[in-house]
């Protein structure tokens, strides 16, 4: 998708654009991203939801354009003569549970992990999941590394991660690639020693919050 990809969104009105959008034919104009394309061409624009920089990954779309069909985020995506894009439905509940909180011993995440995900060992390596993520991720290498056992760098892998989960429809085993790199990052973090500087910002925080007559510490021992 990096080809669909531009930092900036600047619409030139001396080129016209038509596409499909859901069903709809749109006049747009060139350097439009789809969200905007489908905003011009009546979709109601919904206060406060969207991010509008990739980084939500909530507005996937499935794009036919010449006869090239990929997926992607729209708001990421500049409109081009002859689209047709559908917006695709929020992802299904994820189908692997687990509770971050009962993982007490680090021996046994690799154990904990094959239980959960025993699909992740069954990657073919077809790439699909490389080509359809928006981010540019080696999802492919993030599931071999989480697979191996080895969280951290899977974790650091999926770091640019926004959980559009279009990976996860793309896996034609079911692996739930974006879910095998939330489960990384989050034992990593599990597991990881706070850093300092965090860990006395949110004491003063606690204490500030107790100090209920609003004078800060500092004040009260001058
Ligand atoms: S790794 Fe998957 S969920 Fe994360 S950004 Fe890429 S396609 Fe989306
Ligand atoms: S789409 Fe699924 S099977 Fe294909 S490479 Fe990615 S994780 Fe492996």
């Amino acid at each position: 998708m990096t080809d669909q990809q531009a930092p900036v969104h600047t619409a030139d009105e001396s080129q016209p654009v038509s596409l499909t959008i859901n069903g709809m034919t749109v006049s747009a104009h060139a350097g439009m991203t789809v969200v905007e394309a489908a905003w011009l061409g009546g979709v109601p624009r919904v206060t406060g939801v969207g991010c509008m920089e990739g980084v939500c990954g909530s507005c996937r779309i499935m794009l036919r354009r010449d006869t090239k069909v990929s997926v992607g985020l729209a708001c990421q995506t500049f409109v081009e003569n002859g689209d047709d894009a559908i917006f695709l439905p929020p992802a299904s509940a994820p189908r692997h549970h687990y509770e971050i909180c009962d993982f007490k011993d680090s021996w046994d995440i690799h154990a904990r992990f094959q239980n959960i995900f025993p699909e992740a060992e069954r990657c073919r390596h077809c790439h699909g999941c490389n080509v359809s993520c928006p981010k540019g991720i080696s999802v492919e290498e993030g599931v071999a590394q989480a697979s191996a056992g080895r969280f951290r760098d899977a974790g650091e892998i999926f770091f640019e991660c926004v959980m559009c989960e279009l990976c996860d429809g793309a896996c034609p085993e079911l692996i739930a690639p974006a879910h095998v790199g939330l489960f990384s990052r989050r034992v990593t973090a599990h597991f990881h020693l706070r850093p300092p500087n965090l860990i006395n910002r949110l004491e003063e925080l606690r204490q500030d919050k107790q100090d209920k007559s609003g004078i800060t510490r500092e004040e009260k021992d001058e």
